[in-house]
């Protein structure tokens, strides 16, 4: 593969190194067919693995019989799919994307038509977290709490302030009286895994319900059962107003939602917001696939029984190296190491040893595998990294990387 060639028709916003081919179970081959085992699962996208044969076939079968229809009709998987979502959310209504960030475009469109209703002349004033992630599009990234992604785009949309994540005190301090709506993700992603506290989330809650603030949580990576729950909100007793998905809900077909309570969603009508291809019937076929598969096979409860096993291999392998990990955190199959080094350094070094790994922030590994792993690819994966990050590399990494900063 020469890279220079294979990369010339594209605009250059990604430092890809590998041409994957084909994918089975939580393995991906390259054009090579070499074989790489994946903790990074498409970005927390593949949760069912890769070439799951029920899910390949319920999208074959709609294949065979309607793709594309518009919403101007009705269409019988986003049906089906409506219900799944609902049910599982809690919430009362959904509206389906292309993308996590159109679901975060239509989340913030929905909560400033709720406010303006209540008052016309609302500001639509948003408190977003600093380190967040919503996405790239121009209003996804006006909430997006990492300056160096917005800078270079601005003017973004108005009205946007950024509070401290887990920080109650810092989210009050922003609250005005134009405040329409709170925006955040349950457990931090590419800002580097870090779950709300019990106390934040408990906190903001309450503060939305007695400024009549709405709730916009943001499970697009969390979501779908990677943190041992349907949705990471529900390990702590609260409930979003607004929810948005999208990662796993299509499990590669490229698809997302935002879901809302009744009171909300009503706010919209006809005109207010729309999509040609949102929720057509092959994303909602797969969809629908993926919730009868996750019920079928019980992955939440697998998640539950093998989570515990990676977060151990994990500690252990902090143990060992002291000297270029900091720390282990993060939910259920949603995990984070800490460096001392450049992350980029050890996700190059793994894949070279056909392990592929994914980083959040510079000096963050963000293990988010297929929810289908087993013990084998986990302890696969553990003896790939003790190889990698043993102490003689570890501790001259961690010097140069401090003389670095
Ligand atoms: C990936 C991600 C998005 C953006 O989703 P896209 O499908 O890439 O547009 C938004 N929010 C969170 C938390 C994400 O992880």
């Amino acid at each position: 593969m020469d890279i220079d060639e294979i990369s010339k028709h594209f605009i250059h916003v990604y430092n890809r190194s590998k041409l994957f081919v084909k994918g089975e179970g939580v393995y991906l081959y390259d054009d090579m067919g070499s074989k790489y085992l994946d903790m990074g699962a498409g970005i927390a996208v593949s949760a069912l693995g890769y070439s799951n044969e029920e899910y390949k076939q319920g999208l074959k079968d709609q294949i065979d019989k309607l793709v594309h229809t518009s919403n101007l009709y009705f269409n019988e998987p986003s049906i089906k799919a409506a219900g799944y979502v609902t049910e599982a959310t809690g919430l009362d209504r959904v509206f389906f994307t292309n993308s996590g960030t159109e679901a975060i475009e239509g989340a913030i469109k929905l909560a400033r038509k709720y406010a303006y209703l209540k008052n016309k002349d609302s500001k639509g004033g948003i408190i977003a977290m600093e380190h967040s992630f919503h996405g790239r599009s121009m209003g996804a990234l006006s909430v997006t709490g990492t300056k160096h992604y917005r800078e270079p785009f601005e003017p973004l949309i108005g009205g946007v302030s950024f509070a401290k994540f887990n920080n109650l005190e810092s989210v009050k301090a922003l609250v005005t009286e134009d405040t329409c709506a709170i925006i955040m993700e349950t457990l931090q992603g590419e800002g580097g895994i870090y779950p709300a506290t019990q106390e934040f989330i408990t906190g903001v809650r309450k503060l939305c319900d007695e400024k009549g603030i709405l709730l916009i949580l943001d499970e697009i990576q969390c979501g779908m059962g990677r943190t041992g729950k349907m949705f990471t909100y529900q390990h702590y007793g609260v409930k979003p107003d607004i929810l948005t998905m999208a990662k796993a809900l299509g499990c590669g077909v490229p698809v997302g939602a935002f879901a809302a309570s009744e009171e909300v969603a009503k706010a919209m009508c006809p005109g207010d917001h729309g999509t040609t291809y949102g929720g057509n019937p092959l994303a909602t076929a797969a969809v629908c696939k993926v919730f009868e598969i996750y019920k079928d096979k019980d992955i939440i409860k697998h998640v539950n029984e093998i989570a515990p096993y990676l977060k151990k291999k994990l500690e252990t392998l902090k143990e060992q190296n002291n000297a270029i990990i900091k720390d282990i955190r993060g939910m259920g199959l949603m995990l984070g190491m800490e460096l001392n080094i450049p992350a980029n350094q050890v996700v190059t070094e793994a894949l070279k040893n056909n392990l592929i790994l994914i980083s959040a922030g510079s000096n963050i590994i963000r293990f988010v595998p297929p929810l289908i792993i087993e013990k084998e690819h986990i302890d696969e994966m553990y003896a790939i990294l003790k190889r990698i990050l043993h102490e003689p590399y570890g501790k001259r990494g961690a010097e140069k990387f401090k003389k670095q900063n």
